[in-house]
């Protein structure tokens, strides 16, 4: 049985990344502050006898013998990064010096949630791990992106210094249950309001693109590369290759749901990458095969049906 600490653990991914190492026998330590995740999406692994629940923030250290870590504590959506942007970068930095400090100590694991948005508004489609990336540094989205591209360099540093046994993901769009019906992001959003047959917002004309993952293919990319050598270190892009537009998503949710929402144009946010896609040959070869078992009409069955019952 293995210790593992997983920061940000009460978050949409986080939780389902609990789940998982508890059903395969580890020991869970989740540590979270509750600005964005909830109590609601680990309630039901409270009372597991092997999980222990933190209320910490990753800008503070935290002592605790542990053989893993995950560090997964940071905002991810738009307007949740963006209502706070110094505390933004302060969790991606400071939370990163922490977490390292600490696996430096107890000589852990430990992995990163780094994004796809170190990659910016991308000059290079798709995208391998070998772009530098196409990032504004002054703009509403950098508290984010920077603050995790400091974080992959504070990671690189601390296995090229100090022997740190790193892993670093790079995420590319992943949605599932227990995503944050307000949240802003594209797939609850549209879920949300095709479920209230309320106006489905497109950003701009809709024909910007992303590439949608289901949380369950993640989950399983995060833990074989938990599992690989110490010589592996990434970073490696783990998503779902399979590129749509903003406006294909938004009909597809309206078939599904069988809504009767119209569509409705609002100004593209600044800085809004215009496409994103994965080449994931690596995260195939290093990790096994590994690649993405749920497409996105399946996976957003699934999630349609979770928002549901969160509505009823
Ligand atoms: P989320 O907001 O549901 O989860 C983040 C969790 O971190 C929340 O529980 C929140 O309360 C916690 N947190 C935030 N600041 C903290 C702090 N200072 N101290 C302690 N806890 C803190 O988002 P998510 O989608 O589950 O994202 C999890 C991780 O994956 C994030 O690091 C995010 O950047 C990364 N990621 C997610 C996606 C995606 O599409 N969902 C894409 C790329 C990267
Ligand atoms: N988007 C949209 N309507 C919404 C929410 C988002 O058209 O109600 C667009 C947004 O402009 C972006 C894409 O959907 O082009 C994905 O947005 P999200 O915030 O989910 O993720 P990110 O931009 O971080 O990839």
């Amino acid at each position: 049985m293995k210790r593992i600490l997983v920061t940000g653990g009460a978050g949409f991914i986080g939780s389902h990344l609990c789940e998982r190492l508890l059903n395969e026998g580890n020991e869970v330590i989740c540590l979270d502050n509750y600005f964005t995740g909830s109590k609601k999406n680990i309630v039901h692994l409270l009372d597991h006898p092997y999980f222990e629940m933190v209320r910490s923030d990753v800008t503070m250290p935290f002592y605790a013998e542990v053989d893993e870590i995950y560090n997964l504590a940071c905002p991810a959506s738009p307007i949740h990064y963006q209502y706070n942007p110094i505390k933004t970068i302060k969790t991606s930095v400071m939370g990163a010096i922490n977490v390292l400090g600490l696996a430096k100590r107890v000589k852990a694991k430990i992995l990163q949630a780094s994004t796809s948005e170190v990659y910016g508004d991308p000059q290079i489609h798709p995208q391998p791990e070998e772009y530098w990336g196409h990032v504004n540094p002054i703009g509403p989205r950098s508290c984010y992106d920077e603050g995790k591209r400091c974080a992959e360099t504070l990671f690189m540093d601390y296995h090229n210094q100090n022997k740190v046994r790193i892993k670093i993901v790079r995420i590319f769009n992943t949605y599932g249950p227990r995503m944050h019906p307000h949240d802003g992001r594209v797939v609850s959003n549209f879920i949300v309001q095709a479920l209230n047959n309320e106006p489905i917002t497109i950003y701009g004309n809709g024909s910007q693109t992303r590439s949608f993952q289901y949380v369950d293919d993640l989950v399983e990319g995060f833990i074989r590369m938990m599992g690989t050598d110490d010589t592996v270190i990434g970073p490696i892009n783990i998503g779902n290759p399979v590129e749509f537009t903003i406006l294909q998503l938004a009909e597809m949710i309206i078939n599904m749901t069988g809504s009767s929402s119209p569509l409705i144009n609002m100004p593209l946010p600044k800085d809004d990458p215009i496409q994103r896609r994965p080449v994931i040959d690596k995260a195939s070869a290093i990790l096994g095969g590994w690649k993405p078992q749920v497409q996105l009409e399946e996976g957003l069955s699934k999630t349609i049906e979770y928002f549901r019952s969160v509505k009823e």
